[in-house]
């Protein structure tokens, strides 16, 4: 079934009887050629471009709960490829042109828009600082605008240009990054998958892997074993709990991370704002609500709710960046469980046992990379090579000190 608006158009006046589920909910299959692990954006994705992209056929998504249960549902949308290091921006911004493509390739309303993000700075070093990542964008074609306060001050008069502390001096502003709807991403990468002949099974939890030999040969899942000829693993903030079951010991923590959205308000913010003195960003979602966020929890946790503390810090942020938000009502908050690696960025690579794959570590930066990071992932359990944007996202790269610290912070999970 493929949507269009003449389809729309003829449900609309026959009674909306001839919608269909968007996939089935096949049984599982004795074996497969290729099994994901995890039924999130990125498990998604990389299922579709492996049928879509790579043509190949006998293919599982594995996903113990329901689709779209994990971070993936949970995110507070932003999308952008405003990175610095030659290790990230190719990559994101690969991905920022398959967000431009998305609901076309998949034939699907994930509401991408690209109202621009604003980073803003309040002292001339971080100007410096964003003048030089914006160079950097512009060396990958991501494009890149600095902002004077009068710029800003014309365009979002509503922020407190003139704290005393965080006095705003200017910002980077990425105009083809945006917003995308979150669950629809999951939901329009799970119907273009199911389309080309994968089977999606949910409330399948994979518990263990059967390895001989040190080549895999399936999975120990609740509804029985499944043999595959490779597995690979894109679980989120689970990988270390699952990549465990295979032996290995990675490289990342897990933190919750709490989002936030406020009664709907009519049209405020232009497009995605960050607060560049605290860590705060907002933007509002098409039904109105401001949708905002902040830091992590700070402890180790796979407990997907969220502490009070971390409420206070980001509505003082909040606060700090634009006091009219604190005439909002908080309607909702939630939490994820975020993998954290030792330096920031995502590890796709091929792991020592034969057969076994990992997607991981993805930190704040999942959800805007969830096209590209399908896509190369898939490119890597098709061809058993590294996609050409994601060479340094190696696991052994911790091993030889090639890290990719986007934020230069150092070896400390929780402050990436
Ligand atoms: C509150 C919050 C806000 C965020 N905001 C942003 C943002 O604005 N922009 C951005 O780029 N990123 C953001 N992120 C990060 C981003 O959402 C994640 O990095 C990304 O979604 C992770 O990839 P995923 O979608 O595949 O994860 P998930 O959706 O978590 O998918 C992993 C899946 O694996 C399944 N699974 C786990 N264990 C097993 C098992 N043993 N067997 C089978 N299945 C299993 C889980 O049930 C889950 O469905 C945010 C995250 C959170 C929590």
């Amino acid at each position: 079934m493929r949507f269009s608006g003449f389809k729309v158009f003829k449900e609309a006046v026959t009674g909306h009887k001839g919608w269909k589920p968007l996939w089935r909910n096949p049984e599982p299959k004795k074996s497969y050629d290729i099994i994901i692990v995890g039924g999130g954006g990125h498990g998604l994705a990389t299922a579709y471009h492996l049928a879509a992209t790579y043509g190949l056929k006998n293919i599982a998504v594995l996903e113990k709960s329901w689709l779209g249960s994990g971070n993936i549902g949970r995110n507070t949308t932003i999308i952008r490829s405003n990175y610095m290091l030659p290790g990230n921006q190719p990559f994101y911004e690969f991905s920022m042109k398959l967000w431009e493509s998305q609901e076309q390739d998949l034939n699907f309303n994930s509401m991408v828009s690209q109202r621009s993000i604003i980073n803003l700075c309040h002292t001339d070093a971080q100007r410096d600082a964003y003048r030089r990542r914006g160079n950097a964008m512009h060396l990958s074609g991501a494009g890149g605008t600095l902002l004077s306060q009068d710029d800003l001050r014309e365009m979002v008069p509503f922020l407190n240009f003139d704290n005393a502390r965080f006095p705003i001096k200017g910002g980077l502003m990425q105009k083809r990054a945006g917003t995308a709807r979150h669950d629809g991403v999951a939901w329009g990468y799970a119907r273009a998958a199911d389309m080309r002949g994968v089977d999606l099974i949910q409330n399948c939890e994979v518990t263990g892997f059967r390895i001989e030999d040190g080549k895999m040969l399936g999975v120990e899942t609740s509804r029985g074993y499944i043999g595959a000829k490779k597995v690979g693993v894109a679980v989120a903030g689970s990988s270390s709990r699952v990549m465990a079951m295979a032996g290995m010991r990675l490289p990342i923590e897990s933190h919750v991370l709490q989002a936030f959205v406020s009664e709907g308000l009519k049209p405020t913010i232009p497009g995605v704002i960050t607060f560049g003195a605290g860590h705060f960003y907002v933007s509002q979602s098409d039904k109105g609500g401001l949708v905002f966020g902040g830091d992590i929890d700070g402890y180790n946790s796979y407990a997907q709710r969220g502490n009070l503390p971390v409420v206070e810090d980001v509505v003082e942020g909040g606060m700090a960046l634009m006091p009219m938000i604190g005439r909002a009502r908080l309607l909702r908050s939630w939490g994820g469980i975020m993998d954290m690696s030792m330096d920031g960025s995502p590890i796709i690579d091929k792991t020592h046992i034969d057969g076994l794959y990992l997607n991981a570590g993805w930190c704040y930066g999942g959800f805007k990379a969830t096209p590209a990071s399908g896509y190369c992932f898939a490119h890597l359990l098709a061809t058993d090579t590294p996609h050409e944007t994601a060479t340094a996202y190696r696991l052994d790269r911790f091993a030889r000190g090639y890290v990719i610290d986007e934020k230069g912070v150092g070896a400390q999970p929780n402050l990436h």
